[in-house]
């Protein structure tokens, strides 16, 4: 027992997290942090609250339930809802984001149902192509026909989500037009909207840079609050408190000796069905690791602290790392420690075979 193993240093988030709230607060954005990334684990959780955070998103609604069950905080649901947990959705999320009139009708009866208000912001599609409205008239057309019709739901305001399936970078220019559409819905419903959300971790560097458009009064942030390379777009010379290191996964070797580099044998596939090339660098010195993609997902993204190891590849308990530049004797049973990626931030987080240490 005990490998893999993350380590997380909840001191080192605590403060990245809050140099991040600090940061938006002064720029008038009120932060949401968000939780999907790391599984809600509790200690992070609370790392993120002790940061002055005190509104808390996820993907998944079982992440917003140990929200609730132990942390007096707003909760909003990030995922469109699917139409079958309209329930759940009332029941633990204060706010959700959503992008369907009909799955906002069902939230609104099953809020009266349930004697409770909910809020919801609309989205708009601002080219990712994920969730939202591409249509800016139908998107206007919805936010106000869910002020006319809704007695329960309450339309909080409108958001966008940028850089996930499209690649889209969030600028001054397409914020701009959401905030634009935000002004325009106010115009027709007669009131202001309490929220203009501008997107999530990859919208920070404009905050940063000065040029997030007055308006946006919102971002949703996951990644950055932990990992440094989630603020993409921020240079490493700003917020010196964000950090790569909070997050370590530590793999213990499990054989260790000298090997060629490039297979003996007609080739075919590997263990993921890829068809690949492998450079011939003659007999090198290598350790196999107990941990694998089962535990971090795609290996390529993790780098390891020793800069003298280089990982080659992977299958789904195993992973094979070059030594051979490496300045330490490593040992049978020692560890090699990695930074992770987001994504094996996701796996790691989420793997009960992954043993999680709170450094404090
Ligand atoms: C995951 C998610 C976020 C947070 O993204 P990060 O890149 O981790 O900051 C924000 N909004 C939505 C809709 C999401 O799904």
């Amino acid at each position: 027992m005990g490998n893999p193993t993350l380590e997380i240093n909840v001191s080192l988030i605590r403060k990245s997290a809050s140099a991040v709230r600090n940061l938006c607060l002064s720029a008038g954005i009120n932060p949401t942090a968000v939780t999907k990334g790391y599984n809600a684990l509790e200690a992070v959780t609370e790392a993120l609250y002790d940061a002055g955070y005190r509104s808390f998103a996820s993907s998944r609604l079982p992440h917003l339930k140990r929200v609730k069950d132990r942390l007096s905080a707003e909760t909003m649901a990030l995922r469109i809802p699917m139409p079958s947990e309209v329930g759940e959705v009332v029941e633990y999320a204060d706010v959700s984001l959503n992008s369907e009139l009909s799955t906002i009708r069902l939230l609104d009866r099953e809020a009266m149902r349930r004697g409770k208000h909910h809020k919801v912001i609309l989205m708009r599609d601002l080219g990712d192509l994920r969730e939202g409205l591409f249509d800016e008239e139908r998107f206007v057309e919805t936010a106000c026909a869910v002020e006319r019709e809704c007695g329960n739901v309450v339309l909080r305001g409108v958001g966008t989500n940028l850089s996930c399936y499209g690649s889209v970078v969030p600028t001054a220019e397409n914020l701009s037009t959401l905030v634009r559409d935000a002004r325009e819905i106010e115009r027709q419903i007669g009131r202001p909207l309490d929220v203009v959300s501008g997107g999530a971790s990859t919208s920070l560097y404009l905050v940063v840079n000065g040029e997030m458009p007055e308006g946006i009064n919102n971002l949703r942030i996951g990644g950055a609050n932990i990992l440094r390379s989630e603020a993409r777009e921020v240079s490493d010379d700003v917020l010196p408190e964000l950090t790569n290191e909070a997050l370590i996964l530590k793999a213990e070797i499990i054989e260790l000796g000298e090997k060629p580099t490039h297979p003996i044998g007609r080739l075919g596939m590997d263990a993921f069905m890829n068809v690949k090339k492998y450079a011939d660098k003659g007999v090198r010195r290598r350790a196999l690791l107990a941990a694998g993609a089962f535990d971090v997902g795609d290996y390529e993204k993790l780098t390891p602290i020793d800069s003298g190891v280089t990982l080659l590849g992977c299958s789904s308990d195993h992973m094979i790392a070059d030594i051979e530049d490496s300045e330490r004797e490593y040992r049978l049973g020692d560890t090699i420690s990695m930074i992770v990626s987001y994504q094996a931030m996701l796996f790691a987080t989420e793997n009960d075979l992954v043993e999680k240490k709170i450094l404090y």
